[in-house]
């Protein structure tokens, strides 16, 4: 069975976990900053804030941002639950943007309709998603949330290793030009794993400095001060990430380059494999700036067209050894948020929700696999 996404870890990412356990240390040790400095630098950001999990970063960043009770948070509606929820952690509302259709990515377009919907509240900050791996146009984004008293803060758990190029400039998802903070997290199926784990990226130093105290019960120690004093100006959160996993982090991210160039020549030969299933399977579309490392590999399947319903084609791969997975179902329609915000319609996000299917990759697939992916689809399809 070929999942949709998995980790690979070897052996030597094992030996570092091991020694890891052999050292003083399991939690707060040496590695937490050692795992900080290498990703900071790798991102090209100034500061990187480790944390539990891709959720607890976000939660980090609304805090970090002192985001208040009934003030607004823009976040798409194609995404994985947490960039939504981490507004209403805080007691923020959550204002949803719509999606592009083809890339699911939110739009300064999209962006601009849901400016309108904040009304009165006071607009915070706006959570584009890097969906796939493909980054928004961000600095559209950043201009609209800059004239609007918002700023951005990228939840880019999909990006690791992609880039950019607006204008002349070449840009590094995570390095923050364009934001005030940028997520990641180190979930299996993300392209470094620590089984839990997460990242915060930022250029600002009072925010990385306010995030680690966030991230450890909101404990200062006051310069000068006894050694076994403490003491909690606001109460934050246990979100520590221990050394044992910063050191798989540390061992994981040496292999970025190698686990980043497979995705890219798996995404190549993907591109091959279903051009000729068009126009019944697009491969989502990829903006002019965006050469990402894709995250996923979501194909837009026009279910009605093919005479199969999508449910048949999940079963169908299912029974040839392919596993697949659904990016995302759009969260404004949760009942959670239907309750709480009543019935809203966002075209592109339904429409993108319709079509995508994402099908298997990930580093440690076999040359074949996509070949094998691509038939099985085509078979499925009746093409
Ligand atoms: C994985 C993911 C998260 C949450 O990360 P966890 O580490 O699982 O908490 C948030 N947003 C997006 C877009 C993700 O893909």
């Amino acid at each position: 069975m070929l999942p949709y996404g998995r980790q690979t870890i070897e052996d030597d990412d094992i030996a570092a976990v091991a020694e890891a356990l052999k050292a003083d240390f399991l939690t707060t040790g040496p590695t937490v900053e050692a795992f900080e400095v290498a990703f900071a630098e790798t991102v090209g950001a100034r500061h990187a804030v480790a944390c539990s999990n891709g959720t607890a970063a976000l939660h980090l960043a609304m805090m970090a941002l002192d985001v208040k009770p009934g003030e607004a948070v823009i976040a798409p509606s194609i995404t994985f639950l947490a960039t939504a929820n981490c507004a209403r952690y805080v007691g923020a509302d959550v204002v949803f943007a719509d999606v592009d259709p083809d890339t699911g990515l939110m739009t300064p377009e999209t962006l601009a309709q849901a400016i309108e919907r904040v009304g009165a509240r006071r607009l915070r900050a706006v959570l584009p998603v890097h969906l796939r791996g493909d980054a928004c146009d961000l600095p559209g984004l950043e201009a609209l949330a800059r004239d609007a008293g918002a700023v951005l803060v990228e939840d880019a758990p999909h990006a690791l290793g992609s880039t950019m190029r607006f204008g002349n400039a070449a840009e590094i998802v995570g390095d923050v030009r364009h934001s005030a903070m940028a997520t990641f997290s180190f979930h299996p199926v993300k392209t470094i794993a620590t089984g839990e784990g997460g990242m915060i990226t930022t250029n600002d130093p009072a925010i990385s400095a306010r995030l680690k105290v966030l991230r450890s019960h909101g404990m200062v120690r006051p310069e000068g001060c006894e050694p076994w004093w403490y003491e909690m100006p606001e109460p934050g959160f246990n979100y520590r990430l221990p050394d044992i996993l910063c050191a798989l982090g540390l061992s994981q991210l040496k292999k970025l380059p190698r686990f980043a160039a497979r995705r890219r020549a798996l995404g190549a030969a993907y591109a091959e494999a279903l051009a000729p299933l068009a126009p019944l399977v697009r491969i989502a579309a990829q903006p002019a700036w965006s050469d990402p490392v894709l995250h996923l590999m979501v194909a837009l399947i026009d279910f009605e067209a093919a005479g199969r319903s999508r449910r048949d084609v999940v079963e169908g791969l299912k029974a040839r050894g392919v596993g697949t997975q659904v990016h995302y179902i759009p969260v404004h329609r949760q009942p959670y948020y239907r309750k709480l915000y009543g019935e809203l319609e966002l075209p592109g996000a339904e429409a993108w929700y319709a079509r995508c299917l994402s099908l298997p990759l990930y580093p440690g697939m076999e040359d074949g696999d996509v070949a094998t992916v691509a038939a099985a689809l085509k078979d499925v399809l009746g093409l």
